[in-house]
């Protein structure tokens, strides 16, 4: 059995390439194993059933692709938000322009040890990274969950965070160090 669920009128050149996610068709770079083969973030955990469909919105979406993998790859001395900002306008997501965003994430309390819910403002104009994270985000939402696009403004959305960022949160315990 092949995971790679070629449809039966393929024609026999194979259409995946070197880093390619093993979807048949998939426009996606691989970047998890699942078994022998690689996937992207967006078939990785989703169902053989719902293989197909997933690749169709990937493919539908490939301009938001095209900004993420260089977004990925921005220097962050060359990164210019407001060409950003008009590139996801005329590609028609006005909504995912870098923006200022509520971050939610699970900290523990250093002092009463519990868990509590700490809310943070950035500003994705001067963090490119975290407007990479909320446009895969948005990509894995609409192409493997099959979330409406556009969908609303993304004003509070709860991830895990990068190291880079834990790193910007201001000590809560005050202690001024
Ligand atoms: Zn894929």
């Amino acid at each position: 059995m092949t995971l790679h669920r070629t449809p039966p009128n393929a024609s026999d050149t194979p259409a995946q390439r070197q880093g390619q996610c093993v979807a048949y068709g998939c426009p996606m770079w691989a970047e998890v194993k699942t078994g022998p083969d690689w996937t992207c973030c967006c078939h990785a955990f989703a169902p053989a059933s719902a293989w197909q469909d997933i690749t169709q919105r990937l493919n539908q979406r490939r301009q938001l692709l095209r900004t993420i993998h260089r977004a990925l790859h921005v220097n962050p001395a060359e990164w210019k938000p407001d060409v950003a900002a008009g590139y996801m306008g005329k590609i028609g997501r006005p909504d995912l322009a870098p923006a200022r965003i509520t971050l939610t994430h699970l900290a523990r309390d250093r002092f009463t040890g519990q868990t509590v819910e700490v809310q943070i403002e950035r500003d994705e104009r001067d963090h490119p990274q975290l407007w990479v994270a909320r446009l895969l985000r948005t990509l894995v939402r609409e192409c493997a969950e099959g979330a409406p696009e556009p969908a609303k403004p993304v004003a509070t959305a709860a991830v895990p965070m990068p190291t880079a960022v834990r790193d910007l949160i201001p000590n809560f315990g005050g202690d001024g160090r």
